[in-house]
């Protein structure tokens, strides 16, 4: 197996100054073929799941010999609450929380939905808005545990996700049912007009349940880098 993937062990730091890596099919000074598709992982540290699928699927990617539609994947983009196993950074704000959209709000009712003290204020908000306008991802699916739901912002992604909520059996929503001030998908997905995806894995599993957690997305994951898709 020849090793295509490109590496950047130091691409971001943490608000708690730990490196963040990222992967990609492509050196990203470069001008792809297509837009890239956007993976990350670990957006909230108490979500194990979601770094466990972003891992596996990176694993699949670095060892797969066909022709793929760039990528670029982020294991885990929160190292300081992944450490803790809390949902918040070293900052103790929420990432998802924490972009820049136009219905950003300081107001949260609860202490792990901290949204910061401004838009935009975590140096691992700001690396995935500046990724985002330097290589303008076609598709951005990040990867969570809660409750098992596929959910899309932006009419862009319905079709994805679609396929992610008919192989998987999770339900599929637009919606997450509650108000998401500062979320990715508020940012992303409604005002850049990009399709945003939100795997939401079940939470608190077991260690020896992750294990059936790719399997799950493999055929959609599969399917949506191909060149098929
Ligand atoms: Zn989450």
């Amino acid at each position: 197996m020849t090793e295509k993937t490109h590496n950047i062990q130091e691409w971001a730091w943490s608000a708690g100054k730990k490196p963040i890596s990222l992967f990609s099919s492509y050196n990203l000074q470069e001008v792809p073929s297509k837009s890239p598709l956007l993976f990350i992982g670990g957006m909230h540290g108490d979500e194990p799941e979601g770094v466990h699928l972003a891992e596996e699927w990176l694993n699949y990617l670095r060892g797969s010999s066909e022709e793929l539609k760039p990528w670029i994947l982020i294991p885990c983009i929160n190292p300081d609450g992944y450490a803790k196993r809390q949902r918040t950074n070293g900052n103790s704000v929420d990432l998802n929380r924490n972009f820049p959209s136009k219905c950003w709000t300081s107001e949260h009712d609860k202490d792990r939905y901290f949204p910061g003290n401004s838009a935009g204020s975590e140096p691992e908000t700001t690396a995935i808005v500046d990724l985002i306008k330097d290589v303008k991802p076609c598709q951005i699916i990040h990867f969570h545990s809660w409750k098992p739901m596929i959910v899309y912002s932006n009419q862009k992604a319905e079709m994805v996700a679609r396929h992610f909520s008919e192989t998987s059996k999770f339900e599929l929503k637009n919606d997450i049912g509650y108000p998401t001030p500062g979320s990715l998908g508020e940012y992303a997905g409604n005002d850049l007009d990009i399709g945003v995806i939100c795997i939401e894995e079940q939470d608190e599993m077991k260690v020896q349940e992750l294990s059936t957690i790719f399997p799950r997305f493999k055929e959609s994951l599969i399917w949506l880098v191909s060149l098929e898709s």
